[in-house]
């Protein structure tokens, strides 16, 4: 859920985001991503006019970045109590996929989504990022709101 701190902003891994159930992932369409980002914001900016939207979205996710970015203005149109989104930017933070290895330890990040240790070539790792889908902060037109 949105801890609201006033603009303070905490360590990335301090954070708590607001995961968005859209899990089965594949697919959904960038449009209903959006509107659901939009339907969320809408609801904790509790009236208050927001600017940015901040949203961090996994490798392997398989969303196009800019394509969410395009979609947010259509979104929000429709969104719910989302007059205070009007005008707002939508800002998308690809996070790479990332696996550690079970054998070596190594961490490792992946340019091809194929899960295999960078160092020692084994397929015996732990994916530890690139599915995350959520909003971590957004901010409104006089203040910052941590998501
Ligand atoms: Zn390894």
């Amino acid at each position: 859920m949105f801890k609201e701190s006033g603009g303070t902003s905490g360590s990335p891994a301090g954070r708590q985001g607001a995961r968005l159930d859209v899990r089965g992932g594949r697919a959904v369409h960038e449009l209903s991503i959006c509107r659901s980002v939009a339907d969320i914001v809408a609801r904790h900016a509790a009236g208050r006019p927001v600017t940015r939207v901040h949203l961090r979205v996994g490798a392997l996710r398989q969303v196009v970045p800019d394509t969410l970015v395009y979609c947010w203005e259509l979104a929000h149109a429709d969104a719910a109590g989302a007059e205070v989104l009007a005008g707002s930017v939508l800002v998308v933070e690809s996070v790479p996929a990332g696996v550690r290895c079970r054998r070596c330890g190594v961490h490792s990040e992946l340019a091809v989504p194929i899960l295999r240790c960078a160092a020692c070539g084994t397929t015996d790792v732990v994916l530890v990022s690139g599915e995350e889908f959520l909003v971590t902060s957004f901010e409104v037109a006089t203040d910052a709101v941590e998501a």
